[in-house]
């Protein structure tokens, strides 16, 4: 799982670098019509390598451009590697802690014989989840329809606000919420935007940055140097704020909703 782009790559053939004793593979995005561009290389949080090149870069400048960066793309999958050996599967137990909008709260579970149905509130830098004979499972799902809820209600803001700035939107487009494996985020051709429960769990700015990311398909469906573009006008320091969100998928995604 994991991978985290708003959407997904067409799959491409995949080459291998080395670099000392070490080897990692990668696969060619050919950008179309962006001929001025320059070879990027992209670790996903999967441990994916990407490189993005425009359409008449030569294999060997793509090598070449590969090779310098390789070091980098090397500390990038260990890093990675590092951060999924800690991620250890929840217990649903007080002491836990949850992530909501980039914070981290605990989780405190109150049994209470009295309560019938399970509650699940945010309070003073607590998710207090409190009922009768709350097993784990209970926990859980208590947890999980909170996390919904936010999500629904937090999506609605949020696309709101963005889709008043963007020119060719000029209501809120329909969307829902869907559990995604892969994806933060979609948009069907049909235009209905798709978002991932568990991004609630990021700070507002990677939520915006993925909302914005799917209305900017509404605009342009490919990932043209357009849609880039757009990208840049409407947020120019998107880069650096998926950067972040890639970084933290694990602990995002980790803790299964
Ligand atoms: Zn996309």
């Amino acid at each position: 799982m994991t991978a985290v782009n708003p959407c997904q790559g067409e799959r491409a053939p995949v080459h291998i670098t080395r670099y000392g004793d070490r080897e990692f593979r990668y696969q060619i995005q050919y950008l179309s019509n962006s001929s001025r561009a320059s070879i990027k290389v992209h670790v996903h949080p999967n441990g994916q390598v990407q490189v993005d090149a425009p359409d008449n870069a030569s294999l060997q400048e793509i090598k070449a451009a590969v090779q310098r960066r390789a070091r980098w793309v090397l500390k990038h999958l260990d890093d990675i590697e590092e951060r999924n050996r800690d991620v250890l599967p929840r217990q649903w137990v007080s002491g836990e802690s949850q992530l909501y909008l980039g914070r981290r709260y605990v989780l405190k579970v109150i049994n209470d014989p009295e309560q019938r149905k399970v509650t699940c509130k945010l309070i003073r830098g607590q998710l207090r989840v409190q009922g009768k004979a709350l097993s784990p499972e209970r926990t859980q799902r208590a947890v999980r329809e909170w996390y919904r809820d936010r999500a629904r209600d937090v999506f609605q803001r949020r696309l709101e606000l963005m889709a008043d700035k963007l020119p060719w939107t000029k209501a809120t487009p329909p969307w829902r919420i869907i559990e995604m494996q892969t994806q933060w985020g979609s948009c069907t051709p049909e235009g209905v935007v798709l978002l991932n429960p568990h991004l609630v769990k990021a700070p507002t700015k990677a939520i915006d940055y993925v909302i914005l990311h799917e209305l900017c398909h509404l605009e342009e469906h490919n990932h043209s140097p357009h849609f880039y573009g757009l990208l840049d006008r409407f947020m120019p320091e998107w880069r650096g704020v998926k950067e972040r969100l890639d970084l933290r998928v694990e602990e995002v995604l980790g803790g299964r909703l």
